[in-house]
């Protein structure tokens, strides 16, 4: 096990340790979305919205290093399963989706992360947006609220290229049908609308169906750079505080 030597001069607050994971469960949510259930040698939980960096180490000794959000709820399992999309020309997540086998061992460090996060106490009602691989730590979150707090209003409104693109779709659909006080926005920008899904970019209307008339105490957004630009600027045009609106940028 490695440790991550601070940088001279920077304040380092806590120092995480590299350590090793085993992957324990490899599913394929979408054609581009696989998802990898991994168990840390040495977990003592995370709060939902965290992330862990994964580095990759080829046989020359050159390592790789990227970050991945949580997509499970907290819970006793000692596991973590992160949802990773496979990205054209990318370095680290074809290899997940190419090489990586159940039983592999995989290098991680975390949780990280402290703004990005809902546990119970900070309460509702919670508007989450996500675009592609920006639903993960969305999805921790609403996946922790229903086991801990399922009578805070959620509204997801989440954007992806196709019906197909959809990561989590049957359970997101469950959990709507199941849940009164969950509603789901389901944003198509390359395909036609279907069974109530909107058609295009989530714009003003769809931002303000979304928001509804309990105006969100917090407001997380999560995906692309561009997309992340776009949702917070309708958030704020919608009138939403700029204090109430958290972000997660996943470059690109
Ligand atoms: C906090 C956080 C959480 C994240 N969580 C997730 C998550 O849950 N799921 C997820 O899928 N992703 C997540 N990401 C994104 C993830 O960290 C990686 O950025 C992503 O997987 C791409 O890594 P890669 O090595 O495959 O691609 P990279 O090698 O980094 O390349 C990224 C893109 O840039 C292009 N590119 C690469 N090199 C060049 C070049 N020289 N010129 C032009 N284009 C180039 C590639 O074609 C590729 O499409 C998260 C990011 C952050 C910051």
């Amino acid at each position: 096990m490695t440790t991550v030597e601070p940088s001279p001069g920077l304040a380092q607050p806590h120092r995480l340790a590299w350590q090793e994971a085993r992957v324990e469960a490899i599913h394929a949510e979408t054609p581009e979305v696989k998802s990898f259930v991994l168990r840390p040698q040495s977990w003592s939980g995370f709060t939902a919205g965290q992330h862990v960096d994964i580095r990759l180490t080829a046989p020359d000794g050159y390592q790789a290093q990227r970050s991945y959000s949580i997509a499970s709820a907290p819970d006793d399992s000692g596991t973590i399963e992160l949802a990773i999309e496979a990205l054209p020309d990318g370095e680290v997540s074809p290899f997940f989706h190419d090489v990586v086998e159940v039983g592999d061992t995989i290098e991680l460090r975390g949780p990280i992360g402290g703004h990005f996060i809902w546990n119970a106490p900070l309460g509702g009602p919670l508007l989450l947006v996500g675009g592609g691989s920006g639903l993960v730590p969305l999805m921790s979150i609403l996946r922790h609220r229903a086991s801990v707090a399922p009578e805070v209003p959620a509204t997801l409104v989440y954007s992806a290229r196709r019906y197909d693109d959809l990561i989590f779709r049957d359970e997101l659909f469950r959990r709507r049908d199941a849940d009164a006080h969950f509603r789901l926005e389901v944003a198509l920008t390359r395909e036609q609308a279907r069974d109530g899904l909107h058609f295009g970019r989530i714009d003003a209307a769809l931002m303000a169906r979304a928001i509804g008339t309990e105006t969100p105490k917090l407001t997380y957004i999560c995906g692309s750079n561009p997309f992340v630009e776009a949702a917070a600027s309708l958030a704020l045009a919608a009138g939403l505080p700029f204090g109430s609106i958290r972000t997660e940028r996943y470059g690109g």
